[in-house]
């Protein structure tokens, strides 16, 4: 797979590069381990630009590990607005209760997989960005820019490809420590060039610098291959827009573990229900505990979860009586429903309906 590839020129020329032209971004210019932390649970699924501004208001929230740790899970989950995935957050609060108990962030990417949320590749950037440890990482840009520097042409995902890149991204960064060069900026410098220069449609491979050993070059674009994506499975729910005499919107909140519907659970959300083609008019009352009836237009929006693909319809509903859900039930104001813990998918449906 790697025989003759030129490791060390490579390692020299990309460390240099990334020594000139790293990006400036907030846990990389302050590699504190709480900072380094808080970005990598932020950054799991989530672009950079994306983060940069909920990175820096939790911050100023949560200036501490400490700080986190003790925080209700409210807070945090509030904290996290905007970011989706919120399972993340309750992760990451989980794990940072359990280092402020055990005295701090571990240094070692072992100790660190032992923490909730933190999976091979998290314990890896946190040990090597803030620690300076020779710990490996591989991720998607890593995988696309090995497979392109390697020319692979086997499915990246097969276990036994997995198995070996890992093993390449644990030599890139044992030897390049061995050759003098600091853990920390030859794992960002990997990611660095995937997100930046070797991206997965139209490579700059003019401004790649690493363009004379890599073997792919000239198939870039057809690497890494990549098993056939699954069709995805379809999913329908009616959700109620109910409104009191004053204009707030009930939400309500499933419990933790709660799986009668694809949503996340334990987040603030329009009370709904899985549907077929009509509208589940009953399905809504009994989840309501109220009759009520459905008026106005119909707000639809799509959303993917995992291998889902989600229709969500939501209405606007009048009922006789105010409604007394048996689940976790408030009103909000347009406003603090916005600002609520909420999914993605709830956020695009009272996005839908103007609140
Ligand atoms: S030469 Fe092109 S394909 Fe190869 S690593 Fe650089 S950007 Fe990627």
């Amino acid at each position: 797979m790697t025989g003759g590839f030129p490791w060390a020129k490579v390692r020299a020329a990309l460390a240099g590069w990334f020594a000139r032209c790293a990006r400036s971004l907030p846990w990389r210019d302050d590699p504190r381990p709480y900072h380094v932390l808080v970005s990598e649970f932020m950054l799991q699924q989530t672009r950079v630009q994306a983060v940069l501004q909920p990175y820096a208001a939790f911050l100023r929230r949560f200036s501490t590990l400490e700080a986190l740790a003790l925080a209700p899970q409210e807070q945090v989950l509030q904290a996290w607005s905007g970011l989706g995935y919120y399972r993340r957050a309750r992760m990451l609060h989980a794990a940072a209760r359990a280092m402020h108990e055990a005295g701090g962030i571990p240094a070692g990417a072992a100790e660190l997989q032992q923490l909730p949320g933190i999976g091979p590749y998290t314990a890896g950037a946190i040990a090597s960005i803030a620690f300076n440890q020779p710990a490996a990482i591989v991720d998607g840009n890593i995988e696309r820019v090995f497979a392109r520097w390697l020319r692979l042409e086997e499915d990246i995902r097969a276990a036994g490809t997995r198995k070996k890149l890992w093993q390449l991204a644990g030599d890139w960064v044992e030897h390049g420590n061995v050759e003098g060069l600091a853990p920390r900026a030859l794992n960002q410098a990997l990611m660095e060039l995937g997100a930046v220069v070797c991206t997965p449609r139209a490579p700059r491979c003019g401004e790649c610098p690493v363009r004379a050993h890599c073997r792919g070059r000239d198939v870039a674009e057809s690497l890494p291959r990549l098993p056939p994506r699954k069709t995805p499975r379809l999913a329908r729910y009616a959700a109620a827009l109910v409104r009191d005499g004053r204009g707030r919107v009930l939400l309500v909140r499933r419990p933790e573990g709660d799986r009668t519907s694809l949503l996340p659970a334990a987040l603030w959300e329009l009370p709904h229900v899985k549907a077929g083609r009509g509208w589940p008019a009953g399905a809504l009352e009994a989840l309501l505990g109220a009759v009520c009836k459905a008026t106005g237009k119909t707000h639809t929006r799509r959303h993917s979860i995992m291998d889902w693909s989600i229709t969500l319809c939501a209405r606007e509903v009048r009922c006789e009586k105010a409604p007394r859900p048996a689940l976790e039930h408030a009103w909000f104001t347009p406003a603090r429903a916005r600002s609520a813990a909420q999914s993605s998918a709830t956020t695009k449906l009272l996005q839908a309906a103007g609140l």
